[in-house]
Order: C-alpha cells, then sequence, then structure tokens
C-alpha cells in the first residue's frame, strides 16, 4: 500500500493530495514563505489527531501544524522538501462548553478567534483577545504563537488568557489538561510549556479560556502626541484616570498614518491638525456612555492643557469608532500593499520607548541608503512593530535593492533592542523568521535547558522542526 493510503486509512478527516487543494496551506499570509508537503490532514476530532500524529511516528514523517496561517514568520508553512505533513485544525471548530459561573469556556483549537469572542458575547461575557487577524486566525495558533493584540494592557496575552489545554503530544498521546482552575500547584505548568511552543512540542487540540465581564460602553479616542516622550506621559495620565479602564493604548507615527490613507480608499483622518505621533486610546466601562464619555474627556482636557496632546476626537458613534481603529487596524495591510517591507516585532520597558525610536530612527536612516521609518504598535506594552520600507517614490523594480539590506538591518535593529534589555520577537513568536536572532541573543543556560525540554518531549524531531530551535 502506498504511504498516502496508510495516512487516508489512519484517520477519518479530509486529506488533500492534489497541489491545487494544497496550495492555501503551503504558503503563508504575507506570501513570503511557500513550502511543500505529502498531503493536508484536516482531522475532526482530538482521537484523529492522535492517529496522524501516531502515523506521523511510525513514518518519521514531521509535522507541521496549522490553524488560520495568518501567522508572520513563517511557522506554520512547511519546508521546501515535501517530506512532511500539514495539519489543518480548522474542521475542529466546536464550543465544547461554556460555564458563565466559572466565566469560562472550551473550544476546539480549530476556531476562529472570532467566533470565540461571538460565542463569549453571546453568552454575555467578554473574551479580550483581540487582533486584526481575528476573523481567520484560531484560537489554537493563538496559543501556540501567545499571540497579543490590542487588549494586552489590561487583559494580558493569550497565556494569561488560557486555564487549561487538551495537547496531542509528539508520542501521539493525549493530555487531558482541560481544567477551569484559576488555582492549581500540582506540579510543572505543562500548560504554559505549550502555549508559544509554535507547534513545536505538540498539537493543541482544545483550550478552556477565562472569560469576563462583557463592558457596557467602549469610547476610542483618537489624539496627536506633542511628541513620543508625551507618549508616555499620556499612557501614565490615562492609566491614573481610567484604571483597568484603559484597555488600549495604541502608537502610530504619521508615516503610517500616511500610508492607510494612500491605500485603504475609506480611510479618513480624523483631526484638523498633523503630527508627528499618534494614539488611539480605548475606554472600557461598566458606566453609560456619557459617564466614560466624561472620563474620557476629562483626562484629554489635562493632557491637552500640560501640553501632551495637540488634538484630539473622540468618536461620537460606533461607526466613528470603527473608523478610529480602522486606521489601526488597516496599517498592516497598507504597508504590504506599499510593497517590500523589513519588520521588527519587538518590546521594550515602555521607559526605554522614545529614546530608543529617536536614536534608532535617526541610525538607521542614516546607515542605510534605502530606508523609511514605519513605527507603530502597543505602546501600553512597550510592543512596537519598528517596521522599515522604502523610501517614498522608490521604484518596485528595485525592490531586490532594498530587500538586501534586510539582514544588516535586522541586525542593527536587534543589537539596539537587546541593548536596552528588550526582546526580538514580543507577539509574533519565532517561526523561522526570528529562530537564529532569537538563539543569539538568548541566555546560554536557557538555551540549553529549551535544547533539553525539545529533546525530552519530541525525542525524533517530527514536530514542526526548523522552527523555534
Ligand atoms: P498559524 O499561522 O496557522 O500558525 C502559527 C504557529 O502556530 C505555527 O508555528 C503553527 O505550527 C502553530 N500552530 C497553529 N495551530 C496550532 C495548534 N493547534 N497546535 C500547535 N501549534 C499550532 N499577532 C499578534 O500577536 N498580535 C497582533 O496584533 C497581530 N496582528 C496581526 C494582523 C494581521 C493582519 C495578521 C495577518 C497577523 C497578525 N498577527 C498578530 C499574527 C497572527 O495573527 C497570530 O500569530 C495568530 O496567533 C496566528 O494564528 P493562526 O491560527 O493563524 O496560526
Amino acid at each position: 500500500m502506498a504511504l498516502i493510503d496508510t495516512l487516508r486509512n489512519a484517520f477519518s478527516g479530509r486529506l488533500l493530495t492534489e497541489s491545487s487543494d494544497m496550495a492555501a496551506f503551503l504558503t503563508d499570509w504575507r506570501g513570503k514563505w511557500t513550502g511543500m508537503a505529502l498531503a493536508v490532514a484536516q482531522p475532526d476530532g482530538t482521537e484523529d489527531v492522535a492517529a496522524i500524529i501516531r502515523w506521523c511516528r511510525q513514518n518519521q514523517v514531521a509535522v507541521v501544524p496549522q490553524g488560520g496561517n495568518t501567522g508572520l514568520c513563517g511557522g506554520a508553512t512547511p519546508s521546501a522538501e515535501g517530506r512532511s505533513l500539514v495539519l489543518s485544525l480548522t474542521r475542529m471548530n466546536r464550543v465544547r462548553a461554556i460555564d458563565t459561573s466559572n466565566n469560562t469556556i472550551t473550544v476546539e483549537a480549530g476556531l476562529t478567534l472570532q467566533r470565540v469572542q461571538e460565542a463569549a458575547r453571546d453568552a454575555g461575557r467578554l473574551f479580550p483577545l483581540s487582533l486584526a487577524a481575528e476573523g481567520s486566525c484560531t484560537i489554537g495558533g493563538n496559543l501556540a504563537t501567545n499571540a497579543g493584540g490590542v487588549q494586552v494592557l489590561r487583559y494580558g496575552n493569550a497565556r494569561e488568557l488560557c486555564l487549561g489545554l487538551e495537547v496531542v503530544t509528539a508520542d501521539g498521546r493525549i493530555w487531558h489538561g482541560l481544567k477551569g482552575l484559576r488555582k492549581d500547584n500540582t506540579g510543572y505548568d505543562l500548560r504554559n510549556l505549550f502555549i508559544g511552543s509554535e507547534g513545536s512540542l505538540g498539537v493543541i487540540t482544545a483550550a478552556t479560556l477565562k472569560l469576563f465581564p462583557l463592558p457596557t460602553t467602549r469610547i476610542a479616542a483618537f489624539v496627536a502626541l506633542s511628541s513620543l516622550e508625551a507618549a508616555l506621559a499620556l499612557l501614565a495620565l490615562a492609566q491614573h484616570h481610567l484604571g483597568d479602564g484603559l484597555t488600549a493604548f495604541e502608537l502610530m507615527s504619521d508615516t503610517c498614518i500616511g500610508l492607510v490613507e494612500k491605500h485603504v480608499a475609506s480611510a479618513r483622518f480624523p483631526l484638523s491638525e498633523r503630527a508627528s505621533w499618534y494614539a488611539l486610546i480605548e475606554l472600557s466601562s461598566m458606566d453609560d456612555e456619557t459617564t466614560a464619555g466624561e472620563l474620557m474627556q476629562t483626562m484629554l482636557a489635562q493632557a491637552m492643557e500640560s501640553g501632551e496632546v495637540t488634538d484630539a476626537t473622540i468618536a461620537a458613534s460606533i461607526a466613528q469608532a470603527r473608523a478610529l481603529w480602522a486606521l489601526r487596524e488597516d496599517m498592516s495591510e497598507a504597508q504590504a500593499a506599499e510593497g517590500k517591507t523589513i519588520k521588527h516585532d519587538i518590546s521594550l520597558p515602555i521607559s526605554a520607548i522614545p529614546e530608543f525610536v529617536t536614536s534608532t530612527n535617526r541610525a538607521v536612516v542614516e546607515r542605510f541608503a534605502l530606508a523609511r521609518m514605519v513605527v507603530f504598535g502597543h505602546l501600553g506594552d512597550g510592543n512596537l512593530h519598528y517596521n522599515v520600507s522604502p523610501p517614498e517614490g522608490f521604484g518596485a523594480d528595485s525592490a531586490d535593492a532594498f530587500v538586501a539590506q534586510e539582514a544588516a538591518i535586522n541586525l542593527f535593529v536587534h543589537d539596539e533592542v537587546a541593548r536596552r534589555g528588550g526582546s526580538v520577537s514580543a507577539e509574533h513568536g519565532l517561526g523561522v523568521l526570528r529562530r537564529d536572532e532569537a538563539a543569539r541573543y538568548r541566555d546560554p543556560t536557557a538555551d540549553a535547558l529549551m535544547n533539553t525540554l525539545k529533546s525530552a518531549l519530541d525525542p525524533l524531531n517530527l514536530m514542526n522542526p526548523g522552527k523555534v530551535l
């Protein structure tokens, strides 16, 4: 029997083997990486996943878990040899349980983040993880990458929102760890080992997640800042005035907004004055709209009086709030439409950000002839998408000259980050994109421990080989 037929017999889900059927699973969202695979397996349930993994083990076939394929680091793309199996979890998309008294929801790994949010909302609760790819990315992918997004400031990243996991291990056993407990000190924390492991230790098949009270009011404000330092002062002021209600504090440069205006037809600049930097602030509240709006107004009035904010608008309707958020959320697409990009997903102590951005922006533009800084991110989390685009008017035919600088720019930027105690991957993970750079800056003992864990849990190196480590 041909190898692929033995796999077909091993589980009950769908198996894709035609290249036209597999194509969408073999290239990442940005079109940066393309691989080959023996097949794409789409299991229907956890037992199916376990059977597939046991088959992979018996036949020494590497497995590449995949969710929505929206990851930005090449982690879900198989290598070019074509000897691995893509394991797509998207058919495993059921809500298994909601417990509103315990404030938890248990879902299968292939459910999209948006559907998790909707299921929570239907039960009168909030699942706060939120990012621009939420209509396509899956909760399994979110946990495997420990995704962040726009509300980490208040609710934490995917890791902090997860109480329990169900995982198929590299030898095909099922770990039944779907506990909805907020306290559980019974040994090593396996859940946190699999979260953020990017499919390199096992396959997440289901998760029990934390739910929160659903805010009654959301107030979004878009403000022009007098300087980057003013952004920090405003963040502190917002934290002081809005407390736990401050659910997002996003920073973006005027260059970023310009790209969105250029490439997104519906985008409208909401202020009367331009500035070098803007912030998008969101207050989520249990108060009525008037009370919450007044709280935001009072905070912004104080910031204008002290000079941190030079202009501001508060969304007066849901449509206006959406339009303000679109300016931020359309940024990745606008940048992609502008052409090639050299991206960095860095984090720093928040206090170091103004000095880092000012001095590194200047140095990058001085050292590299073809560089325009496109900087935005989750300032409240110290996380910047510190990107470099070609200068305006740069012809697409010269894209190679721009891309040729990538390794040198990466090294320069990441050295600057490391020098200030930062991280070269804040929320996107490592995949293949940042694997070697992360190793360059990793503490040697941490590196040895990570390799020990990998060989203990996946001794045949079949789980997403070549990714992370
Ligand atoms: P995939 O891309 O399919 O996989 C990502 C990694 O997880 C791979 O290594 C894969 O092998 C592994 N994996 C997937 N599913 C499983 C599983 N069930 N078990 C084990 N391993 C698995 N990320 C952020 O953190 N914050 C943002 O604000 C953000 N914004 C984005 C905006 C856009 C427009 C886009 C395209 C992406 C953005 N991302 C962001 C990145 C991406 O959406 C996240 O990394 C997301 O968590 C990936 O989920 P996915 O289901 O698409 O995973």
